[in-house]
């Protein structure tokens, strides 16, 4: 219960104006949100909350690292997180089904009646969001310490092998060429 209360904010006692709230999801909470190839996290989460008269408008900065697998070789590389989301929370007599037609996902909204706000989705959507796209060694990384030579090596070696077969491959098309 303690856990779960981390990421709610109770607004209804906060003054108007821009409020800041700073969180460090740890692996666990990613593990029990599901995500998958997320390690060793050390995710910095920095949530400037702005209340307004009817919506509260939201900032989350996203910083920090944590490790995921190298595309190329399967060995765990640190990323650092980095990415910037909006969004406006707006109060309403029927969430349900305004949020049910609101087509923008920057837009949510709650029960005029509601006193607190969960984060704790946002947060982690937007720090599985800051991962870069390419989990890859970098090439000054690629066959260092980090990197799997052992992998590296074979895959050197099929890429060898596949080009001697191609150029096999051409040798008994011309030698086919001269018999003719
Ligand atoms: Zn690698």
């Amino acid at each position: 219960m303690a856990k779960r209360r981390t990421f709610e904010i109770a607004f209804v006692g906060l003054k108007p104006g821009i409020h800041e709230f700073n969180y460090e999801p740890d692996d666990k909470f990613f593990a029990e949100k599901g995500a998958q190839d997320f390690n060793n996290a050390d995710a910095k989460v920095k949530l400037s909350l702005e209340k307004n008269t009817g919506f509260m408008f939201l900032k989350f900065e996203i910083g920090g690292k944590a490790d995921v697998t190298c595309d190329r070789c399967g060995n765990p590389i640190t990323m650092d997180l980095w990415d910037e989301f909006k969004m406006l929370v707006k109060m309403v007599d029927n969430p349900e089904e305004m949020n049910e037609q609101e087509e923008d996902p920057d837009v949510f909204y709650i029960s005029r009646t509601e006193s607190h706000l969960d984060v704790s989705n946002w947060i982690y959507e937007f720090v599985m969001l800051s991962v870069p796209m390419q989990k890859m060694c970098s090439p000054e990384q690629m066959g260092g310490p980090q990197c799997n030579k052992e992998v590296l090596e074979k895959l050197k070696a099929m890429e060898a092998k596949q080009i001697e077969h191609n150029a096999n491959a051409i040798w008994k098309g011309l030698d086919k060429f001269k018999e003719n």
